[in-house]
C-alpha cells in the first residue's frame, strides 16, 4: 500500500519539520554565540593576569637588582633578599606559565625572560652579592636582555588579547551569517515542502474542476483520475460515483422518454384512421340534409366538427412524436415565396372574414424562392394565421409579410390583437401551454401549434421568435434560408393584396 497521508497529517509533518528545522538552527546558533562570547571573556581575563604577572616578573627583578646593587653606599648586597627576590620572580614566572595556555609564542617569551634572568642573576648578581663586579658591558647586556624579554612578553600578551578580541569578533560574524542563512534555508526548506504539497493538490483539483465543467456541459460520461491527498481521493471517488448515478438516471430518463414517444406515435397512428372514418361518415351524413330531421342534421355536423377537431390534435400529436423520435422528415425544395403565402392566405380568408377582420398579404417585390417543403411552412403560417385569427378580435387587423433579411428570406405574422406579456413570451413555444387570459380561454386549442411551428421552422435550419406587448397585438417572425439556386422570383410586383386575391 503505497504511503498516501491525509492533507492534515501533510500540513502537520510540514510544521514539524519546518519547526524542527528552526529550533534545531537557533539552538546551534546561539549555543556558538555563547560558546564565542565565553572564549572571549576567558582570554581576556588570562591576558589580563598575564600582564599583570609580567609586571611582578618586571617588580621582582627590579628587586632583585636591589638585593644585589643596593641604591645607597652604605647597604651591603643581601643574599637573603636576592633569594626572595629571585622566588618571587620564579613564582610570578610559573603562575605565567599558566596563564600563557600554551600559547607557544608567549611560552617561548616567558622561557626567554626566565633564561634571561637565570644568566644575569648567575653572571651578575651571585657575583655582586660576593663582591666580583663583574665587567660593566657584561652586566649591561645580561640586564638588558632581561628588560627586554620583560617588554617582548608583555607586548606580545597585548597583542594576544587584540587578537582574541579579532578572533571573537570574526568568529561572531561569521556565525551570525551561518544562522542567518541556516533560517534563511529552513525557510525555503518549507517554502518548497508547501509548495510540494500545493502541487500534489493541484493536478487532481484541476482535474476535478476541468471534469465538473465537462459535466455541467453535458458529458456524462465525464469520470475523473483519482488522486492526490485522502480528502481530494475521496472527493475523486464522489464525484465520480456522482458521474455514474448522474449517466445511469439520464439512461433511465431517455428510456423512458423513449416508451412515452413511442406510445404517442403509436397510439396517434392507430386513432388516426377510426377518426378519419368517423370525420367522413358524419361529413357523408350532413351532405344528405334532405334525409335527416334537424336533430339528426345537428348531430351529424357537431359529430363531424369534432372528428376534425381531434383530427387535428392526433395530427399535431403524431408530428411532434416524430419530431422528438427524428422521423418528422421534411421535403425541401426550391419554393416560391409568393404563391405560398398567397396560397395559405386564400385557405385562411373565410376565417377572417367571419370575424370581420381586415386581412393582407405583403410580399416583397423579386424574392428568391426558399429552400423549404411547402406543405410543411404552409402548415406554420397556417398555424400562426389561426392563432391571430383566434385571439384578435372582430374589426382587428392581420397581416402576413415576406421579406429579405439578409440572405435569408422572413415571414412575420401580425395583429393588433391582445398581444402576450414578457412571461408569456418565454413559454409561448412550450408544448401544451396556453395563456391564462380570458382571450385564450375563451378559445379552444391544445397549446401544440407553435411548438409544432417551431420544430418545421429549425428543421428547414431556421428560427422563429416571438414580439409582443400586452395590448398591442402580437408578431410572430421566422426566417428560412434561400434555396441554393434561388433566383429571384419574377412575379407580379409588390403591394398589398387581400387574401386569395389573383396575383
Ligand atoms: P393553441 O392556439 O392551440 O392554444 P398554440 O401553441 O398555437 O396553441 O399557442 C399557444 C398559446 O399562445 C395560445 O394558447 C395563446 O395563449 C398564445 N398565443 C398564440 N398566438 C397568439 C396571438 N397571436 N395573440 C395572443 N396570444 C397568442
Amino acid at each position: 500500500m503505497s504511503f498516501n497521508p491525509s492533507l492534515t497529517a501533510r500540513l502537520r509533518i510540514g510544521f514539524v519539520v519546518l519547526f524542527a528545522l528552526l529550533l534545531i538552527v537557533s539552538l546551534l546558533g546561539v549555543g556558538r554565540l555563547f560558546q564565542i562570547r565565553v572564549h572571549y571573556e576567558n582570554d581576556i581575563t588570562r591576558y589580563f593576569q598575564l600582564e599583570l604577572e609580567s609586571e611582578r616578573l618586571r617588580s621582582a627583578f627590579i628587586l632583585e637588582q636591589a638585593a644585589a646593587r643596593p641604591a645607597t653606599a652604605h647597604q651591603q648586597p643581601s643574599q637573603v633578599e636576592l633569594n626572595q627576590a629571585a622566588a618571587s620572580f620564579s613564582d610570578a614566572a610559573s603562575r605565567a606559565r599558566d596563564l600563557t595556555d600554551d600559547d607557544t609564542v608567549l611560552v617561548a617569551k616567558l622561557n626567554q625572560l626566565v633564561a634571561s634572568e637565570t644568566a644575569w642573576r648567575k653572571k651578575v648578581a651571585e657575583p655582586l652579592i660576593h663582591e666580583q663586579v663583574p665587567p660593566a658591558p657584561v652586566e649591561r647586556r645580561l640586564t638588558s636582555a632581561v628588560t627586554n624579554s620583560g617588554d617582548a612578553l608583555a607586548t606580545d600578551t597585548r597583542a594576544a588579547r587584540d587578537t582574541a578580541r579579532d578572533n571573537a569578533r570574526t568568529d561572531t560574524r561569521n556565525t551570525t551569517i551561518l544562522v542567518a542563512a541556516g533560517l534563511g534555508g529552513a525557510l525555503l526548506a518549507a517554502l518548497i515542502l508547501f509548495s510540494g504539497l500545493i502541487n500534489s493538490m493541484r493536478a487532481p483539483l484541476g482535474r476535478l474542476v476541468e471534469g465538473a465543467r465537462r459535466l455541467a456541459g453535458g458529458d456524462l460520461r465525464t469520470r475523473v483520475e483519482v488522486g492526490g491527498p485522502v480528502e481530494i481521493a475521496t472527493l475523486g471517488r464522489a464525484f465520480n460515483e456522482m458521474a455514474n448515478s448522474l449517466e445511469r438516471d439520464a439512461r433511465e430518463r431517455d428510456r423512458i422518454e423513449q416508451m412515452k414517444d413511442d406510445f404517442v406515435l403509436t397510439v396517434s397512428h392507430e386513432l388516426r384512421t377510426p377518426v378519419t372514418v368517423v370525420k367522413g361518415f358524419a361529413e357523408m351524413l350532413t351532405a344528405q340534409r334532405k334525409s335527416l330531421n334537424s336533430r339528426q342534421f345537428e348531430a351529424a355536423e357537431v359529430i363531424a366538427e369534432s372528428a376534425g377537431q381531434l383530427q387535428k390534435m392526433i395530427n399535431d400529436l403524431l408530428d411532434l412524436a416524430r419530431s422528438d423520435a427524428g422521423k418528422l422528415r421534411i421535403e425541401a425544395e426550391p419554393t416560391p415565396v409568393r404563391s405560398l403565402a398567397q396560397r395559405i392566405g386564400r385557405q385562411m380568408r373565410p376565417n377572417f372574414e367571419g370575424k370581420a377582420q381586415s386581412f393582407t398579404v405583403s410580399v416583397e417585390k423579386d424574392l428568391p424562392d426558399i429552400d423549404a417543403d411547402p406543405g410543411r411552412i404552409g402548415q406554420v403560417l397556417a398555424n400562426l394565421l389561426t392563432n391571430a385569427n383566434k385571439y384578435a378580435p372582430e374589426g382587428a387587423q392581420v397581416r402576413l409579410a415576406a421579406t429579405k433579411v439578409g440572405d435569408e428570406i422572413e415571414f412575420a405574422v401580425s395583429d393588433n390583437g391582445p398581444g402576450l406579456d414578457g412571461d408569456q413570451l418565454e413559454h409561448v413555444f412550450d408544448r401544451f401551454w396556453r395563456a391564462d387570459s380570458t382571450e385564450t380561454q375563451s378559445v379552444g386549442g391544445t397549446g401544440l401549434g407553435l411548438a409544432i411551428a417551431k420544430s418545421l421552422v429549425e428543421l428547414h435550419g431556421g428560427r422563429i421568435t416571438a414580439n409582443s406587448s400586452p395590448g398591442e397585438g402580437a408578431t410572430f417572425r421566422f426566417v428560412l434560408p434561400i434555396a441554393k439556386d434561388g433566383r429571384p422570383n419574377r412575379e407580379a410586383p409588390t403591394r398589398r393584396t387581400k387574401a386569395g386575391a389573383a396575383g
